[in-house]
């Protein structure tokens, strides 16, 4: 299976007190006004990988304890994504997504740890790591999902 991979660098910022290896993917369909990535909009921002070139290099982040899906949109590639996760076994996952949480399918909440979500609103800008004020921020404790920023 192929996605298309902006880029795959280790985070200090993208989720709360952890060391992360994120996945930018390539490629967004939401088109928030002010978008906060534009040069990931179109998917030619990124390369073709397979699951295996990325696992590779996510094993490259020792310290890492999730991964986090951004980009760009990490769900207009779905099938990739879900794949993605069941093969990262070893680390917890987390996303970024414009989409709402209510719309992910349970095939990939079920994979994940930790989501922020909802699409950017340049007039709730907040300057923060969580970019606009519209947007939820949702942990998976013991199995159940917990809306920490509604
Ligand atoms: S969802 Fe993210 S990448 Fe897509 S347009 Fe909105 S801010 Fe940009």
């Amino acid at each position: 299976m192929i996605g298309k991979i902006a880029k795959i660098a280790t985070s200090f910022i993208d989720v709360p007190d952890e060391i992360a290896v994120a996945i930018y993917f390539a490629g967004c369909s939401i088109r928030c006004k002010g978008c906060q990535n534009p040069e990931l909009l179109d998917s030619k921002s990124g390369k073709e990988m397979t699951i295996e070139e990325v696992l590779a290099k996510t094993s490259n982040h020792p310290l890492a304890k999730y991964v986090v899906f951004l980009g760009g949109e990490p769900t207009d590639q779905m099938d990739f994504l879900i794949e993605l996760c069941r093969k990262l076994k070893n680390l917890k996952k987390a996303m970024y997504t414009g989409r709402e949480f209510e719309n992910l399918p349970l095939s990939l909440t079920t994979l994940l740890d930790y989501v922020v979500c909802g699409p950017y609103r340049i007039d709730l800008s907040t300057g923060g790591r969580i970019a606009s004020s519209n947007q939820r921020e949702f942990r998976k404790e013991n199995g159940i999902w917990n809306c920490l920023r509604a």
